[in-house]
């Protein structure tokens, strides 16, 4: 089915979308983005992300183009008209363009780029990989140092996802000074007996909108939270590990650097929280 987009205040076909291929998005990844899943035809925690959204903006000195009720409702419209039960809404703006190209951040008036699309994924809540566990290996982060803004330089991170697939696994864990910061696209956390351990927020790392609300279902269920550094060695030692994010919510974590985690499948706390967090999730889905 072809699409309908969204693209500075037009609904379009995705065949007629475009942007200026001076747009600063395009030439310096000076632009930000956002990932909001769809269950059940509803927006999964569309609050945090509009949250983390004006943050990144704000962060970068950059305009936003709109306000939060007109977001959700372009949000809206988009898994209507596309008919998406479950999926993914991507949402980006960048600095937009003023005719050329200039390291200079152009005037402050420039408008924005704002562009926003649906991706159909069917299953997406019953994904037979979360049942399964997911493979990694570690490699050295060598990202910049504001990964706490959600910026659209991800090179790096698709380099880590490729890296893992020709290693024949599934993802990849970050590691700096000897401590694993997070995944390519995703939070890491160890469980040890009733422990978790995740890294603390910093500008090392996203703060996750799905981060923030499994750590609360967690404290709710009286699991212990530890926000701490770990490193790769620890992860291979313990019970449990997992990741968390917007597309995949929680993912078990069943192998790190060919060592296997429990069996090699997935343990009792990962699961538990993936149910509570879908459960939640989609009774305060809008
Ligand atoms: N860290 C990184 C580097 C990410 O790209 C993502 C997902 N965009 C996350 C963490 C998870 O964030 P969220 O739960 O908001 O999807």
């Amino acid at each position: 089915m072809m699409r309908t987009v969204y693209v500075n205040g037009e609904y379009l076909a995705e065949t007629e979308a475009k942007v200026s291929i001076f747009d600063r998005g395009f030439l310096m990844a000076d632009g930000v983005y956002e990932v909001t899943s769809v269950l059940d035809g509803k927006l999964i925690d569309f609050e945090g992300h509009a949250k983390r959204l004006s943050r990144s903006l704000n962060e970068l000195d950059m305009a936003n183009p709109i306000s939060k009720a007109d977001l959700l409702e372009v949000h809206r419209e988009l898994v209507r008209v596309n008919e998406i039960e479950e999926g993914l809404i991507y949402l980006q703006v960048t600095r937009g363009s003023d005719g050329d190209r200039d390291f200079a951040f152009p005037d402050p008036e420039t408008p924005s780029t704002i562009v926003l699309f649906t991706q159909n994924k069917p299953g997406l809540a019953d994904n037979p990989a979360a049942k399964k566990g997911a493979k990694i290996i570690s490699i050295e982060d060598i990202r910049w140092g504001r990964r706490d803004i959600k910026t659209v330089q991800l090179l790096y991170p698709s380099m880590g996802k490729m890296m893992a697939k020709k290693a024949g696994c599934d993802d990849a864990w970050l590691v700096e000074d000897g401590f694993v910061t997070e995944g390519t696209s995703n939070n890491a956390y160890i469980v040890k007996g009733n422990k978790i351990i995740t890294r603390a927020l910093s500008t090392d790392i996203l703060h996750g909108i799905t981060r923030a609300a499994v750590l609360r279902f967690a404290r709710e269920a009286q699991m212990d939270v530890e926000e701490r550094n770990f490193t790769i060695d620890e992860a291979k030692e313990a019970d449990e590990a997992f990741t968390t994010s917007a597309s995949a919510f929680v993912m078990p974590v069943v192998e790190i650097d060919g060592v296997t985690l429990g069996g090699g499948v997935p343990g009792r706390v990962a699961p538990r929280l993936r149910e509570i967090y879908l459960e939640e999730m989609r009774k305060a889905a809008v």
